[in-house]
């Protein structure tokens, strides 16, 4: 129980990396605060950490409004005191489009949330660890934060952002006690990946991309969930700012 008597915040918990992650960090002995805009999977999370015989409650909320974030900041220390580790991982990905082609309002929606979203939940979250002087931050990106996917401009830039912030904070708060490192899924079996299959096949990028999994498979979110452990625990001590490959070899 490597993760006793912490607390974790864990954004996009309801299905997933987010999900994998959740029941990973309370198996290790985590106290865990879920997140996320469906209530009804962030729910059916919480009752999977409850079977485990494990603590936590869920908080309702969409990572790209301010208030929502401050709700669920407040929500985890009322709660339970502290924050100890925070998973900052809800996102989306982007409709695939040729660039020219893409609207406004889905540039604004993928930036809100991939990078806004983020962008908040380190503000409010690093405020309350800045006051304990400890914890462990991990950001999700993609491999799209270090080279672009096809068709997904938006996206592949919302993710470079995310490096971005990830870099920036973890520059600010390296001699205050507090890691801050981002996780660069490569191809990840989750709704996500499910409801982009359709138009990946017609755009004929889905080959390209298989080719691209040197393993020749998706991963399974509990081969992310390992690393988001390690990363929030103290065995990963001297890690901050560091960019987590787990991409099966995707961009070899
Ligand atoms: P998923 O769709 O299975 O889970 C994402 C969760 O985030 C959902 O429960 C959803 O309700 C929640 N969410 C979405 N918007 C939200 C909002 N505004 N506020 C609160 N919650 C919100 O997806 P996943 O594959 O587990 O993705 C998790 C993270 O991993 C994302 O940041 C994604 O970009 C990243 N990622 C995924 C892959 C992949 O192949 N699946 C690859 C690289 C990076």
């Amino acid at each position: 129980m490597e993760l006793a008597n912490k607390v974790a915040v864990i954004t996009g918990a309801g299905s997933g990396i987010g999900r994998a992650s959740s029941l990973k960090l309370a198996s290790n002995g985590a106290t865990v605060v879920l997140v996320d805009f469906n209530k009804e999977t962030g729910e059916e999370t919480l009752k999977l950490v409850k079977e485990q015989g494990r603590e936590g409650i869920f908080v309702q909320a969409d990572v790209s409004k301010s208030e929502d974030v401050q709700n669920y900041v407040n929500k985890a220390v009322e709660t339970y005191g502290r924050i100890d580790i925070f998973f900052n991982n809800a996102g989306v990905i982007q409709k695939f489009a040729p660039f020219t082609t893409v609207e406004e309002t889905e540039f604004d929606r993928i930036m809100s949330i991939n990078v806004k979203g983020v962008f908040l939940g380190l503000k409010y979250v690093l405020k309350v660890m800045e006051e304990q002087g400890s914890g462990s931050i991990i950001n999700t990106a993609s491999t799209a934060g270090i080279r672009p996917e096809h068709s997904v401009a938006v996206y592949s830039a919302s993710k470079h952002a995310v490096i971005g912030l990830t870099k920036g904070a973890a520059l600010e708060y390296a001699k205050k006690g507090i890691r801050i490192n981002a996780l660069c899924p490569g191809g990840v079996q989750t709704a996500l990946t499910a409801s982009v299959a359709e138009q990946f096949e017609k755009g004929g990028y889905v080959q390209d991309e298989i080719s691209n999994m040197r393993m020749g498979r998706y991963a399974d979110p509990n081969e992310l969930a390992e690393m988001v452990a390690f990363l929030a625990s103290d065995k990963a001590s001297y890690m901050t700012g560091s960019i987590a490959l787990v991409d099966g070899g995707l961009t070899l």
